[in-house]
């Protein structure tokens, strides 16, 4: 892959090419956005070019440099093998580093957090050039999640970075790293990408699937091109119908308490799946929770005549004209509200299913009386 394959965000990579072209390569690099903006992918090019042997600022793809660090497209495999070579040893002796070809070492979380022992390898490796590298790059996805209480340990490498040294942080909750790491980065913002940016990469990527899906795919996405590539389109218009379901019962005041349990029952993934283990049916919930977000939000535009190009379901316009005469806007609002409480009091290990029962129970009680 090169910087002409990355989608979306041209103002970020135009930044990023002139500084490799003109050999001034920062420190400390913040890279935040939304999930699936292309943020890991675009860290790893700019390591890539960094070092390329043949063509300096670019990645010419056949060296051995650009041919070595090629797994990087492929995080999830480079940290399968790396936890499969560490066996039974621990954590703390055997730090979990990813470094496919010792110019680049890429930090992801072991476990729920990236370990104190992960962040020493950092600091110890910062300073020597290993023989052959051109630029000393580390790159730490879901900085959010490097231990608070020990992130200043990292603080040493930003203060007085070494000449070869770049560490770039990827985060998508740039306000949860410590703000003295973050005030030593120079930060790059990525913006989500366009529905039609997204459709397009789908259309020239995935050429076999259907321009229908691939629409759907993309404007579902809301932005995030890595969502639009792993989206089970299956069962997102399974639980897209399941959520307009309960949606269209709270607003037809037609609220029968079994469609109701059967419908959250369906939205929580205890359904969804045979098997699923806790960890599938939070992600599942997650993302049903996010479908009936969108559905509410696309109501509220079609309600208050914002224009249609923001709509994410733009095939249920017509569904969702209807659904939004028969309520108000106080009543989406309030049920907007309702659904970010959800999220906090699943934080606080309350049942979503519980929560998401009380939601719909609480909206079908403060039926609006209007439509
Ligand atoms: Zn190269």
């Amino acid at each position: 892959m090169t910087f002409l394959d990355f989608v979306g965000n041209a103002r970020v990579v135009t930044a990023l090419r002139r500084m490799l072209e003109g050999g001034r390569l920062p420190h400390a690099l913040l890279f935040a956005g939304q999930k699936g903006v292309g943020k890991f992918t675009l860290a790893t090019l700019f390591a890539c070019a960094a070092n390329c042997q043949r063509q300096a600022g670019e990645i010419c793809g056949h060296c051995g440099s650009c041919r070595a660090l090629a797994p990087l497209e492929d995080l999830a495999e480079l940290k399968r093998a790396a936890l499969q070579a560490r066996g039974s040893a621990s954590p703390e002796t055997v730090p979990l580093l990813l470094r496919p070809h010792p110019s680049v070492t890429v930090l992801v979380p072991d476990g729920a957090f990236i370990r104190v022992s992960q962040m020493r390898a950092v600091v110890r490796q910062a300073y020597t050039l290993p023989a052959g590298v051109r630029r000393n790059v580390f790159l730490i996805d879901e900085a959010e999640r490097l231990r608070f209480d020990y992130a200043d340990l990292l603080l040493k490498v930003l203060e007085e970075p070494p000449a070869h040294t770049s560490l770039i942080l990827v985060t998508a909750a740039p306000f949860k790293l410590r703000p003295t790491l973050r005030s030593r980065c120079i930060p790059f913002y990525f913006a989500p990408l366009t529905t039609e940016e997204i459709a397009h990469y789908l259309a020239r990527h995935r050429p076999e699937g259907e321009k229908q899906d691939q629409e759907l795919a993309a404007a579902a996405a809301a932005g995030s091109l890595g969502t639009a590539l792993s989206l089970d389109l299956r069962l997102y218009r399974q639980v897209r119908a399941d959520a307009l379901e309960l949606l269209r019962a709270a607003a037809n005041q037609q609220p029968s308490p079994e469609r109701f349990f059967a419908a959250t029952s369906t939205l929580a993934g205890k359904t969804s799946r045979p098997g699923a283990d806790s960890e599938d049916r939070r992600e599942i919930m997650e993302f049903s929770l996010e479908i009936v977000y969108s559905l509410l939000i696309d109501s509220l535009y079609l309600k208050i005549g914002t224009p249609e190009q923001g709509l994410r379901n733009p095939d249920l316009r017509s569904e969702l004209y209807q659904l939004s005469r028969h309520i108000t806007q106080e009543w989406l609002e309030e049920a907007v509200a309702g659904l970010d409480r959800i999220e906090g009091w699943a934080r606080r290990n309350v049942s979503r299913q519980l929560a998401l029962d009380a939601w719909a129970l609480a909206l079908a009680r403060s039926l609006p009386q209007i439509g």
